[in-house]
């Protein structure tokens, strides 16, 4: 049923409550687990220039480099975990907005199910469900399985 589990996350702890699921499916699957962390070009185009951002949508990083440093301490986080566990692992890092790219992730590499967090980065405070989780489960037919961020609060 489960051969390939995508954990999309943006590196807080809230993102990482979703990780123990994951693998823990993964192992009573045999699943791959492929980590994605999408930095999310449409908040920095606030700071950021046009073509600053077009750039970083195609990989290069420039002066922004700890911004893929810190995206990929995040999917190593994930993908180390799961090679401890003798489980295979992929990480990979893109820009762009996070909910369109975690579907087109999903879709271009065959996951059957997505694992993650109701919440992230911004926190548990208002909103039933963070914005990048709500759309993505707006928008994708792939399974998605929510770890509920405030459960262990
Ligand atoms: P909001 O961003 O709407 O202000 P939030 O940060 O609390 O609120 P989300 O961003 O929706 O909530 O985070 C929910 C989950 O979505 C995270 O636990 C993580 O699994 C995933 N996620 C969020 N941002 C990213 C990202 N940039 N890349 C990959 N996954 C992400
Ligand atoms: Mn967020």
């Amino acid at each position: 049923m489960y051969e390939r589990i995508l954990v999309p996350t943006d590196g807080s702890d809230t993102a990482e409550v979703a990780v123990d699921h994951a693998l823990d499916l993964a192992e009573k699957y045999g699943a791959e687990v492929h980590a994605l962390y999408v930095v999310d070009t449409d908040s920095m185009s606030l700071s950021l220039g046009a073509e600053q951002v077009d750039r970083i949508r195609q990989g290069q990083y420039g002066e922004m480099e700890e911004v893929r440093t810190r995206a990929e301490k995040a999917t190593a986080t994930v993908t180390d975990r799961a090679e401890e566990l003798g489980l295979d692992a992929v990480e990979h890092v893109s820009a762009g907005r996070p909910h369109s790219l975690i579907e087109e992730y999903a879709d271009d590499n065959d996951i059957d199910l997505i694992v993650m967090g109701s919440h992230g980065r911004a926190g548990i405070r208002r909103t039933l469900l963070g914005s990048v989780t709500e759309r993505t489960l707006r928008s994708t037919t792939i399974p998605v399985l929510v770890v509920d961020a405030r459960a262990g609060t």
